[in-house]
């Protein structure tokens, strides 16, 4: 695929909470000459800030969504639908073997979740990437589970007491225990630390395992899941727990893809960047939000770092192309953390203090929607 009206291409691979930037830009400040070209697996991105919230039933799965063909199309930008295998020099190969050129390439395709060390029976297991489908397969699952399994209550494990598994912990249980009557269920979350959320402050732990308490979602901390198998989740000390559905929400790992575009990665397969996010084999590369780890340093995989890498990449890819040096990325110690309880409240914590309350929920809503309402042209 090639363009004689433009010199240049940028390439981005995946389209999500750092690449919209990007997109977004394109329509107001083109680069001359450059033309931006999109790769993507699915026609739409989730922000994944909201997801808990479609899953509680709040809003609808569009209101979480990014329409990319349309983004694309009023920025200016050319989107391609597809599945790349690999990398050739300076081409991604899509699966039918045709060749995308690049003169500079970005990586932004997220992560997975983590399954290292677990043995598993696939229809006993649902992940929550592609987030794009989750509430489909999640729907779909359930319809099945309830029509297998009318005497006994539905047993359902989130496997991953971080931010992530805790919320949606909460939100499947605002939403299940509206159709508790009918359809009983039990959930309980598995995580392998001793404690839920352990990096967060104890205030904000705490608000948020009494509301799991409060709320029947059983804790079993401590041990790593084994196995999922049909029926059941096998833990490391032996411990069994009922199983009928067990969500991955457990923490990120690198989808198999980054290890097929031949760059160097770090010990867990992600994309090893300098502090400017480009990739430290100096090719013109970047690797940014999940799937970029820079090197020396400890940036959490979370949504907020990649929401602030944007600015930067945008201002690296300009610079990059004109052989400028390259700006670094410094990352905030801090950020203001929010989980939506499924049920009109949320907690939060900021500098480590906590706090919770219907108005949380409001101050959440208004912080998503206006990310979310800047992509959605
Ligand atoms: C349920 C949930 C809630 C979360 N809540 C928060 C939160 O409140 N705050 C926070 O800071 N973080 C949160 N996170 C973490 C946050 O989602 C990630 O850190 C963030 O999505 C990373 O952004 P990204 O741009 O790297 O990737 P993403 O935003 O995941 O975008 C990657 C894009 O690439 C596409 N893609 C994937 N594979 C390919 C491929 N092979 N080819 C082409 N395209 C591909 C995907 O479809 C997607 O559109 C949450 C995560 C989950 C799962």
């Amino acid at each position: 695929m090639s363009d004689t009206k433009h010199t240049k291409t940028i390439l981005l691979l995946g389209v999500g909470h750092t690449h919209a930037h990007i997109v977004r830009n394109w329509k107001h400040n083109p680069i001359p000459d450059t033309r931006l070209v999109c790769i993507s697996n699915f026609p739409t991105t989730v922000y994944s800030g909201m997801l808990p919230g479609v899953l509680a039933g709040q809003f609808p799965l569009q209101a979480a969504q990014i329409d990319l063909q349309r983004l694309c199309d009023w920025a200016g930008a050319q989107l391609i639908l597809g599945h790349i295998t690999h990398r050739s020099g300076r081409n991604l190969v899509l699966a039918d073997g045709t060749k995308v050129a690049f003169d500079v390439l970005s990586v932004g395709i997220g992560s997975i979740p983590a399954t290292e060390g677990i043995e598993i029976a696939p229809p006993a297991c649902l992940s929550i990437k592609p987030m794009q489908d989750f509430t489909q397969r999640l729907n779909d699952r359930l319809d099945r589970l309830r029509f297998q399994n009318r005497s006994e209550p539905i047993r359902i494990s989130i496997i991953g007491g971080g931010m992530a598994g805790c919320e949606i912990a909460l939100c499947l249980q605002a939403r299940l225990s509206q159709t508790a009557r009918e359809i009983p269920f039990e959930l309980t979350l598995v995580h392998d630390a001793e404690e839920i959320l352990q990096t967060e402050s104890s205030g904000f732990r705490h608000r948020v395992r009494k509301e799991l308490e409060q709320r029947q979602v059983r804790l079993a901390t401590g041990h790593r899941v084994r196995e999922i198998s049909i029926g059941a989740l096998h833990l490391e000390n032996d411990r069994t727990i009922g199983n009928n559905l067990a969500i991955l929400a457990s923490g990120a790992a690198a989808p198999s893809l980054l290890c097929q575009l031949e760059l160097p990665q770090d010990e867990r397969g992600f994309l090893l960047t300098e502090e400017s996010l480009q990739s430290t084999s100096e090719e013109p590369i970047f690797a940014v939000g999940d799937s970029g780890s820079i090197q020396k340093k400890s940036v959490p995989k979370a949504g907020v770092y990649a929401v602030r890498q944007g600015p930067l990449l945008w201002d690296n890819l300009q610079r990059l192309l004109k052989e400028d040096s390259l700006k670094k990325f410094s990352p905030q110690e801090n950020f203001l953390k929010l989980m939506n309880f499924g049920n009109g409240s949320a907690a939060g914590v900021w500098h480590g203090i906590s706090f919770q309350g219907a108005w949380a929920l409001h101050l959440k809503n208004w912080i998503d929607r206006s990310f979310v309402n800047k992509y959605q042209q």
